[in-house]
């Protein structure tokens, strides 16, 4: 951090201490599912993340980790036979990651579940999710992480009637591909 930024407010001292104690409990009940922690982020991005970027390389991307440290949570999870691996069909090379129906069927017991109904039960889910979305990419700018934001938002997306655009990839997008997290979102 540069010397010439203001400290942080006593508040936002306050909300940083309890992001990291509430993430604190909710890893601890993650374990009881016989996944880790890295092992739950890798099944939530692949439920969340559109086709264009289910791939090791995105994932690498999305953890801020490497390329190895995100290969061994993969062999973990194909064993578990929560992943498969198939080679992309459009250039046959690269690898394209897919989440299993029993991959799919453990999202069901994810303790961030169990944290999402806590900050429902404080009633200011919204406020709570866009204040931590503008942290989140004052972080990543900080960082020169990506943003992985919502294709909807991205200003590459074209909406149309029943299906949208991708300027950039030129390709179809679906409802559900709107509503999906991509590598390449670039914020409109
Ligand atoms: S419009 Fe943006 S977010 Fe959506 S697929 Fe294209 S690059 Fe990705």
């Amino acid at each position: 951090m540069s010397t010439r930024e203001p400290l942080p407010s006593v508040a936002s001292f306050r909300a940083a201490h309890l992001i990291e104690r509430l993430a604190r409990v909710s890893r601890a009940g993650s374990y009881e599912a016989g996944l880790n922690p890295a092992q739950w982020e890798a099944l939530r991005y692949l439920s969340r993340a559109n086709r264009f970027s289910k791939t090791p390389a995105a994932l690498a991307e999305f953890f801020s980790t490497s390329r190895g440290t995100v290969s061994q949570t993969l062999i973990a999870l194909e064993e578990k036979g929560f992943v498969e691996k198939t080679r992309s069909e459009s250039d046959g090379r690269s690898v394209a990651l897919t989440l299993t129906d029993a991959g799919r069927r453990m999202l069901a017991n994810d303790a961030e579940r169990d944290l999402a109904r806590d900050i429902d039960a404080g009633g200011e889910a919204s406020a709570i999710a866009a204040a931590l979305e503008a942290a989140l990419r004052h972080a990543l700018a900080r960082r020169g992480g990506r943003a992985f934001g919502v294709c909807k938002t991205c200003r590459h997306f074209r909406k149309g009637e029943r299906t949208h655009h991708c300027t950039l990839l030129d390709e179809p997008l679906s409802p559900q591909d709107a509503e999906a997290i991509c590598a390449e979102m670039e914020a409109a």
